[in-house]
């Protein structure tokens, strides 16, 4: 029986205060770090770990921090991704919402590793409860010593900033993130240089999401090996995955990394409603290519599900259940790509524009032949040539939609109607 690490507070009565997180053993591992490492000593615990980012890339977080230049002209930044966008996830608010110093212990240690005095936390503006609560959380370090000047009699300084998003999925973009807290329209820039060397206000900038910042303690505490002997070898530690859509138990889980799709959706989650069956499952947020139902025994880590030719992304795994039309699947994702780009490159701007229309009117019956080779050349035109991956995860979804359920698209417009209704 797996024992969660990452949510052990999160159904405990008053989770979120520093007594409580301190009588479960926390700050145990900033306590560790600042007394028996040297930062390079963290990176390299971090690295043996093999953790790998869990914002939806997988890069490896011991790697990215070594990016870091070691020289002192510029200050460093690290900055936590919590603008948790990505429809069908929401494993990053529960845990700031119920175990916020988690986070702020991750971010402690990391920016001691990468030589940073001061960090953002980059956080969706809808996340009210979670926003109070980590505010919460920062003041409750500081006092006890955990922030500030001088931490636990080391040398090390570091400060935390809590800024608030508006609403826009694209600042979640790395890039379009530090364009955000600069004060600017958020926009993707171009890559490179990667943050890690030049980012927020052009210094060396680390960011990572919430969820990777909180492998961190469990690792310094326990240990590298401990981490690495959890899932795959290549892709391992404890994993979050939300769990949403046609399923009866949807909610979040921590498992193994790697664990299979079909065992997280039919006995974690307890499988589709009463009569049903599952038809596909989305199992990394929309920007990830749709598994249909014959696929789930695959393991959800990343390079299991790449090789499946989709990706772990953010771990939103939304499940489909047969009475569902895949075309107004594809149409209501495609809609929200369409709405949140950001318009700064044309292949997203007019592409999804171009495709939102074609697949609204299959959807209402009223599509025409031709209709489908549009689409393909339309996901064809888009994929590789955009700005950053928003345009790249709608036509990647949209392409395996299209391969997958073709014959839902056809349907529609040879029968000039929805067959589900
Ligand atoms: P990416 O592969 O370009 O980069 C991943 C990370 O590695 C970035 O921090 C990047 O700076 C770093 N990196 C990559 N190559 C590097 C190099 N050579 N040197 C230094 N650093 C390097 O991916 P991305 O565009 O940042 O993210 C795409 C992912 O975001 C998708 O997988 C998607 O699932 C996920 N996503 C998540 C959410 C969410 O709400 N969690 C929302 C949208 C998208």
């Amino acid at each position: 029986m797996y024992e969660p690490v990452l949510l052990k507070n999160v159904n405990v009565q008053d989770g979120h205060l520093l007594s409580t997180y301190e009588a479960g053993g926390g700050y145990r591992g900033l306590h560790k770090a600042l007394k028996e490492h040297t930062p390079d000593e963290i990176i390299d615990l971090v690295k043996r770990s093999n953790l790998r980012g869990r914002g939806g890339a997988g890069f490896p977080t011991g790697m990215k921090w070594s990016f870091v230049p070691k020289r002192a002209d510029k200050p460093k930044y690290l900055c936590c991704n919590a603008d948790e966008g990505e429809p069908g996830t929401f494993k990053d608010r529960i845990v700031m919402e119920r175990d916020p110093h988690q986070l702020v212990e991750g971010m402690a240690i990391s920016a001691y590793a990468i030589g940073a005095e001061v960090a953002y936390v980059y956080i969706r503006g809808e996340y009210v409860l979670a926003i109070r609560r980590l505010e919460q959380a920062i003041a409750e370090a500081k006092a006890k010593g955990y922030l500030g000047t001088g931490i636990l009699g080391s040398d090390f300084n570091f400060v935390v900033h809590v800024h608030c998003g508006a609403g826009a999925y694209i600042c979640g973009e790395e890039t379009a993130m530090l364009d955000s807290l600069e004060g600017k329209r958020a926009q993707p820039r171009l890559k490179p240089p990667f943050p890690a060397v030049a980012g927020l206000y052009a210094s060396p900038t680390v960011i990572n999401n919430v969820e990777t910042l909180v492998c961190v303690p469990h690792i310094v505490a326990r240990g590298p090996d401990w981490f690495r002997g959890i899932g795959p070898e290549k892709s391992p530690g404890p994993k979050l995955y939300c769990v949403s859509g046609q399923v009866r138990m949807p909610g979040l889980y921590e498992l193994p990394m790697g664990i299979p799709l079909r065992e997280l959706v039919e006995d974690h989650a307890g499988g589709p409603p009463a009569g049903r069956k599952i038809k596909a499952v989305i199992p990394g947020g929309v920007s990830a290519p749709v598994i249909p139902e014959p696929g789930l025994d695959v393991g959800m880590d990343f390079d299991s599900l790449a090789a499946a030719g989709t990706m772990l992304g953010s771990a939103g795994v939304i499940v489909v259940d047969d009475t569902t039309c895949m075309v107004k699947v594809a149409t209501r994702i495609i809609e929200f790509f369409h709405h949140e780009s950001c318009g700064k490159c044309t292949p997203c701007r007019e592409g999804l524009n171009w495709v939102v229309k074609v697949l609204r009117r299959i959807e209402a019956g009223e599509g025409a032949p031709g209709d489908m080779e549009q689409l393909d050349m339309l996901c064809k035109g888009i994929f590789g040539n955009t700005f950053c991956a928003l345009g790249d995860g709608a036509a990647m979804g949209l392409r395996a939609s299209l391969a997958h359920f073709r014959e839902e698209f056809v349907a529609h417009i040879e029968e000039r109607k929805c067959p589900f209704h």
